[in-house]
């Protein structure tokens, strides 16, 4: 049997191999532990083999969790990476520390307003639709250009780059082209800021072309946790 700690570590080689290949320094590559729908124990898990950034894609669940693991784990860092109602988007601004999915100004603004004064800046990426999929949320690159120069004029905002989820598809070709293109967009966005260093793409499945094509954080859920009922 695996334990939560053997598949992290699994996780952490099959990141480092896949900078190797493409000449990329693995260090700048940041695994996001995706603990969604999975329990407390298994959180605990993790923070003892040394994992400290976790995410959570309901507004309820996260904040339960954060609130419950705040004595023991306070040096945990929580990424919002769900889709957002912008009636939710207090429970974010209070308790989270990055925001993956930002798509529309209203969501910026309302964020931006309701982040209290006594924390640090919330680190947002803004949500790239490269999908086929019409489905598939996320603003269009056109879009996230003109909302990045948006965030970055908010004061309780830290715009730190892009996400994106592609196409559900085992074919690397699609993945490829997608991957592509948001690297492209991201270094279009990146030229306009310092603070701009996160490429949020890559899950359990397809995570070595994502650091092929740039990523710097990749969003593991299954990979460590096991498959979600
Ligand atoms: C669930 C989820 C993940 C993790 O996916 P796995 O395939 O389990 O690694 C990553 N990113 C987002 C946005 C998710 O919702």
């Amino acid at each position: 049997m695996t334990t939560i700690a053997d598949r992290l570590s699994l996780a952490q080689s099959r990141i480092v191999l896949a900078a190797e290949k493409c000449a990329r320094d693995s260090q700048e590559i940041q695994l996001l532990a995706v603990s969604k729908t999975k329990p407390i124990a298994q959180i605990l898990a993790a923070y003892a083999a040394g994992q400290r950034s976790f995410g959570e894609n309901y507004v309820q669940e996260g904040q339960e969790k954060i609130q419950a693991l705040q004595q023991s784990c306070p040096d945990i860092q929580w990424h919002f990476i769900g889709p957002l109602q912008s009636n939710k988007t207090r429970i974010v601004a209070e308790h989270f520390d990055w925001m993956h999915t930002v798509s529309r100004l209203k969501i910026a603004q309302r964020l931006d307003a309701q982040r209290p004064n006594s924390k640090a800046p919330l680190n947002v990426c803004i949500q790239v639709n490269i999908s086929q999929e019409d489905s598939k949320s996320g603003c269009s690159a056109t879009e996230a250009i003109t909302l990045a120069s948006e965030i970055q004029k908010m004061p309780n905002l830290k715009l730190r780059g892009l996400m994106a989820i592609p196409t559900a598809t085992d074919d690397i070709h699609v993945q490829n082209l997608e991957f592509a293109e948001l690297q492209k967009l991201y270094q279009v966005i990146a030229a306009t800021s310092n603070d701009i260093d996160t490429l949020s793409m890559g899950m359990s499945n397809d995570l070595e072309q994502a650091i092929a094509h740039g990523s710097t954080l990749v969003r593991i859920g299954s990979a460590i946790f096991g498959a979600r009922g």
